[in-house]
């Protein structure tokens, strides 16, 4: 258990929530694919716009951002030295 962060474990006991919970001003499409960019702060509509998806590791309902929130994940993960946590939506999402 020596090698697991103390975060991580938490986590392990408290897994997320199943279902996507939404706060008041969450838009009901908010972190779907083609729906609104998953930070609450941001929610920019997503269809047929550059699209990124947290990888399952760092959050099992895998919600969708833009590339500007995207962006600003991938600059702090850079900054930590850990791993990109979003992965872009293929392009062939948009056929
Ligand atoms: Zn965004």
């Amino acid at each position: 258990m020596g090698r697991y962060s103390s975060t991580l474990m938490t986590r392990l006991r408290h897994p997320w929530p199943k279902t996507v919970r939404l706060r008041d001003g969450d838009k009901p499409d908010k972190g779907r694919l083609d729906g609104s960019c998953n930070r609450t702060a941001c929610q920019t509509p997503l269809a047929g716009r550059e699209q990124w998806r947290m990888k399952p590791e760092y959050n099992p309902e895998q919600p969708h951002y833009c590339g500007t929130c995207a962006r600003d994940f991938h600059n702090w993960d850079r900054r930590i030295g850990a791993p990109l946590r979003c992965e872009q939506v293929s392009e062939e999402t948009f056929q």
